[in-house]
């Protein structure tokens, strides 16, 4: 059975990365400098969430920072050089039961693999209100990067308390006229940093103790937006309004790992469980690294590193069963 777009290629592969953040494709540069050719499964978002993130000045060896995207499509051409290769859609089924595993894509083609690693990162928290779904798109979002623009002299609001909310609402005074920081406390989990920055800026203004009760929005001439948030204080119980063009969450991150439930050890929120000190799963052959089995560092250069640890696993791994392979021979 042969796979792809250059359909020269066996479906079976002694690595396969299912997804594509920093923590893949580094996987994929090790495993391919291994000479394992690996095949990366980037899914719908190549190059994961530094791909929606703008300038990214703590990765080691950019000394005045550089793109999240620009950051990516190095790594990746990186691990490219080494004969690693790309298919852009997501891996759906996986099957781990038995050797070797199985994997089927969204288009139902079936891959084959001596070793999986998951590297499928973390998505943006919702607040889960109905009104966010109706206004998804249309005022709604969760990246400031991608729709901060859309805003130019508006007034909008970020919700959250963490660096990521710091982030995104200095980024949003590029082009709002304000924004209004809403967090549910009175204490920050952002850093003192990135928290100082954001109080500094004069076009952000912050309210605490308060949560988003609903977003507000119109339909005119079949076009929804977004006309502002009912809030209540949680302290008071005091319930208000304001007037925004624009919604914006930042509280935090779900890891991406709904399909390994049931198969893969995970704990309460859904974060892969690795073995200490390396990125072994409970399945022997398939390791996990990044934000999908990170909730703690959550780093650009953390997930690097795991990826980097994971093809190092997985390569030993493949070493084992070669040898007991050919003692058993
Ligand atoms: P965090 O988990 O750090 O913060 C999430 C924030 O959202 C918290 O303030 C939390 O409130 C709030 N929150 C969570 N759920 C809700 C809810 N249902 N309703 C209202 N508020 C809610 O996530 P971040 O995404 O901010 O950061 C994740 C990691 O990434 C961190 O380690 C951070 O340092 C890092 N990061 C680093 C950046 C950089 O260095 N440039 C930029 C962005 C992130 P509460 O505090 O009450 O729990």
């Amino acid at each position: 059975m042969e796979f792809s777009s250059n359909g020269s290629e066996l479906n079976h592969h002694k690595v396969i990365i299912i997804g594509s953040g920093p923590a893949g494709l580094t996987a994929a540069l090790y495993s391919g400098r291994a000479n394992l050719n690996p095949l990366i499964f980037e899914g719908h978002q190549p190059g994961g969430q530094l791909t929606i993130t703008t300038e990214v000045e703590n990765y080691p060896g950019f000394e005045h920072g550089i793109q999240g995207p620009e950051l990516m499509d190095i790594i990746r051409k990186q691990a490219y050089r080494f004969g690693a290769k790309s298919i852009f859609r997501n891996i759906t089924k996986v099957d781990f039961s038995a050797k070797p595993f199985r994997l089927i894509d969204e288009e139902d083609k079936e891959y084959t693999a001596d070793t999986v690693i998951v590297s499928t990162g973390a998505s943006a928290k919702w607040l889960g209100l109905e009104s966010e779904k109706v206004y998804m798109g249309y005022g709604v979002s969760s990246c400031a990067t991608c729709d901060g623009f859309f805003f130019r002299g508006m007034k909008v609001v970020v919700v959250g308390g963490g660096d990521t909310a710091m982030e995104e609402a200095n980024y949003l005074t590029r082009h709002a006229s304000e924004v209004i920081l809403i967090h549910r406390r009175e204490e920050f989990r952002a850093s003192k940093i990135m928290l100082d920055r954001a109080k500094a800026n004069p076009k952000i203004k912050f309210i605490l103790n308060t949560v988003v009760e609903e977003i507000m929005g119109k339909t005119e001439e079949n076009k929804k937006s977004v006309t502002g948030v009912r809030i209540k204080n949680i302290n008071t119980g005091k319930i208000s309004e304001i007037e925004c063009s624009g919604f914006f969450t930042a509280i935090g991150h779900e890891p991406n790992s709904k399909i390994f439930k049931g198969i893969l050890d995970m704990d309460e929120n859904g974060y892969l469980i690795t073995k200490k000190t390396t990125t072994e799963t409970n399945i022997e052959g398939v390791f996990a690294c990044g934000d999908v089995q990170d909730n703690y560092y959550r780093q650009a250069v953390t997930a690097a590193g795991t990826g980097c640890m994971s093809a190092i696993d997985a390569e030993r791994y493949l070493e084992k069963v070669e040898y007991e392979n050919q003692k058993n021979a």
